[in-house]
């Protein structure tokens, strides 16, 4: 069975960045791998969330291959095969649309949609793992993601949660209590303790300090890119940058995802020398917040008519929140740090938040935001209609709120959401305009 053709398509983006265009090889080489690995049993297959603990799964990569199903259905989004499998979700599963997308799509595909032909590389993610870890940075939804699919492999798998506390207000990223360190650095080694069970391989510290030293330089490499885009024009929007995040998250850790950051930091650098970007009559920058309909990066490219590029998104720091701030002489405190850095959305309050945002658009230059409410994932969405009201009347920086999901196409208007965009670069337009006459 083949995926019908008459789901509404979207515009997906056009890359800027030839960095960006070795993304989707190295993806189509990862999952032909994935699916080698099932077929001839060379490695261990393990679920392991998004935004999480990848670092420590690569330790074993000799002997395992971790499987990330939020990058799977980012993936099956900017392929545009997302309708069946959530429909699949709804009607065999009983699953509910305000649900989290990325649940919705990866758990269609378990209970049917892997038989469809979706023309994904490799055929899709492995649709079994030997063993599953994962971890309550992200959100606390995902704790029951994995426990529900514990029953579609049997009860047969053995599942590892990795608790990561709550950080509170009053703990800002560089004064993280030390009981809290030392409970996490405690997760860890139990985390590797069941790795090497399941794996089979010995534990050695030598790859755990490896690990955490390309962790550490692709995360600053990155960094580097970033903060290359304060620069007019910026060098990479979004519809570039948020492509260029998925060796963050998929090979964290590994040589391959150093190695592409720092060929990417090279051109990003070329680029800025020679004073050239995507929109060469720069007029206006915005800051994307949250995570992207992945269906259609295309809108990024879409504001380019306005003289506008997206030079910065919150979610591309997300990924890279302890950067600079690694030692691979000190591994286990240094995961521990980035693990519980990672619990982004779970340090939502207005102090670490919206002043956040508001300072990022200062830095960048940012002349407006706008904003992606997404319907079925409440941590990262459910503050953002204050967040408009706090940044709009406390720091004069106007916010456009859209409404949808990150990989479900059916209910996104298109020709709205791009009404709505123009209306939104009409507003800031004149807001230009009004500050240049005083
Ligand atoms: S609910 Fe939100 S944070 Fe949690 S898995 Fe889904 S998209 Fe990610």
């Amino acid at each position: 069975m083949s995926v019908p053709e008459y789901y509404v398509k979207t515009d997906k983006s056009i890359k800027y960045l030839a960095a960006t265009k070795k993304v989707y090889p190295l993806v189509t080489a990862y999952y032909e791998e994935a699916a080698r690995v099932k077929a001839d049993h060379s490695k261990k297959i393990g679920y392991t969330t998004g935004a999480g603990i990848v670092d420590l799964l690569n330790v074993f990569y000799d002997s395992v291959l971790p499987v990330l199903p939020e990058n799977f259905n980012a993936g099956c989004a900017a392929k545009q095969i997302t309708p069946p499998l959530l429909e699949i979700a709804e009607s065999e599963g009983g699953y509910s649309k305000e649900l989290c997308g990325y649940f919705r799509n990866a758990t269609g595909y378990l209970l049917g949609g892997k038989n469809l032909d979706l023309e994904f590389p490799g055929g899709g993610m492995p649709p079994e793992p030997d063993f599953m870890i994962g971890d309550s940075g992200a959100c606390t939804f995902h704790l029951k993601w994995w426990r529900d699919w514990e029953r579609f492999f049997g009860y047969r798998v053995p599942n590892f949660i990795f608790d990561l506390p709550y950080i509170p207000p009053r703990m800002s990223m560089d004064q993280i209590d030390a009981s809290y360190l030392q409970y996490t650095v405690q997760q860890i080694k139990e985390a590797l303790h069941f790795l090497e069970k399941v794996s089979g391989q010995p534990f050695e510290e030598e790859k755990l300090m490896e690990v955490v030293r390309y962790s550490s330089e692709a995360g600053d490499l990155f960094n580097e890119v970033q903060e290359m885009r304060r620069n007019r024009p910026c060098p990479a929007g979004a519809e570039d940058i948020l492509s260029c995040i998925m060796p963050l998250v998929q090979w964290s850790g590994r040589k391959e995802a150093t190695d592409f950051y720092r060929e990417l930091r090279d051109e990003v650098k070329g680029l800025v020398e020679q004073k050239k970007g995507p929109v060469e009559k720069e007029e206006f920058r915005l800051l994307f917040d949250n995570i992207p309909p992945w269906f259609t990066l295309g809108i990024f490219n879409y504001v380019h008519r306005f003289n506008a590029v997206v030079a910065m998104e919150t979610y591309s720091r997300y990924f890279n929140l302890a950067r600079g701030r690694m030692d691979p002489d000190k591994p286990y405190e240094s995961l521990a740090r980035k693990f519980l850095y990672g619990c982004v959305f779970k340090t939502s309050v207005r102090e670490t938040i919206h002043d956040s945002v508001a300072a990022l658009c200062k830095d960048f230059s940012i002349d407006g935001i706008i904003s992606f409410v997404l319907y079925g994932c409440k941590i990262s969405s459910g503050f953002l209609p204050l967040q408009k009201h706090v940044l709009e009347n406390e720091y004069g920086i106007p916010t456009l709120v859209l409404e949808g999901d990150m990989v479900d196409p059916r209910d996104y208007a298109d020709s709205q959401v791009k009404n709505r965009i123009e209306a939104f670069m009409e507003l800031l337009a004149s807001k230009k305009a009004a500050s240049r006459e005083v």
